[in-house]
């Protein structure tokens, strides 16, 4: 089982999101569990003070790096003494910081995180964290996307889930991950389901044809096609072939064809049959 604990002024904000679906089912069966700590808790004066002035003046508030020192320090002694070692590093428990100045998100470190058993992130808010918690405490500092949240709170949920969807046994079939945007190198082909016919619109036709084959082409060339005309960056590090390659260049290179506009999925077929 892999354990999450996370650091937050407002463990409230957990219950909804990790109360449903696919996260209840994982942590119902046990194959993760997760421990949210109130930041609050670590204070020892009578007001239970998390945050103060910013030294050298300017706006908000920033969160004292006490408590949070020790809600850490807590975790680990915790966890040490569950596995009966004295001290523990940051490959076994990875202590992330979610804040707009950590490495941007993705699938690939979704992934990485998902190989560890244990890990801890801290949830920023009002103007942010003292720099000794960046600087000397957390071992990762983790962005999921170029804007500024008004807490780590949503970006935690957001890692959480990416990460437990990629645990063995979570998601109903493992086979459905391998073809997800951002897995493959690749957006997702589009996807249809009943009726065949919707207001007059029908599903491609070769989804219907029952042809395997077939359907796994036009889904390849669909995804490449869509990546193209979507994300064209992503295609720099996507695992293709070098016929797909040379397609891509010409799609891409084409003269009045900007990458992609203006071709089908249909005009991709012929282009590659
Ligand atoms: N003044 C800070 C931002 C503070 S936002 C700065 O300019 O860097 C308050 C808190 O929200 C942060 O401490 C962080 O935990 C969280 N947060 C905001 N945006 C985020 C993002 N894009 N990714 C992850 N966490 C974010």
């Amino acid at each position: 089982m892999v354990h999450i604990d996370i650091l937050s002024l407002f463990p409230e904000m957990f219950q909804g999101p990790f109360g449903i679906g696919i996260l209840k089912r994982a942590i119902d069966r046990k194959l993760v569990s997760i421990s949210i700590h109130n930041i609050r808790d670590y204070t020892h004066d009578k007001h239970a003070t998390v945050d103060d002035y910013p030294y050298g003046g300017g706006a908000g508030m920033i969160l004292k790096p006490e408590p949070i020192f020790e809600a850490v320090e807590s975790i680990k002694s915790d966890i040490c003494r569950k596995q009966g070692v004295s001290d523990i590093d940051c490959y076994t428990l990875p202590i992330i910081l979610l804040t707009p100045q950590g490495r941007l998100y993705s699938q690939h470190i979704a992934a990485e995180l998902s190989t560890h058993r244990q890990m801890t992130l801290i949830c920023g808010h009002y103007e942010g964290v003292d720099e000794r918690v960046p600087e000397y405490l957390a071992s990762d500092e983790i962005s999921i996307g170029d804007y500024v949240l008004s807490g780590g709170e949503l970006a935690a949920m957001v890692v959480v889930d990416a990460v437990v969807r990629l645990l063995p046994g979570v998601l109903g079939s493992q086979a459905s991950l391998l073809e997800d945007s951002h897995v493959t190198g690749l957006l997702e082909y589009p996807q249809y389901t009943r009726p065949a016919v919707h207001r007059e619109r029908s599903v491609p036709e070769v989804l219907l044809s029952g042809n395997h084959a077939q359907i796994a082409k036009w889904r390849r060339e669909q995804a490449i096609l869509r990546t193209l005309k979507r994300r064209p960056e992503l295609l720099d590090k996507a695992n293709l072939c070098s016929e797909e390659r040379q397609l891509v260049e010409r799609l891409s290179t084409s003269p009045g064809k900007s990458a992609g506009d203006k071709w089908s999925g249909q005009q991709l077929m012929e282009e590659n049959s």
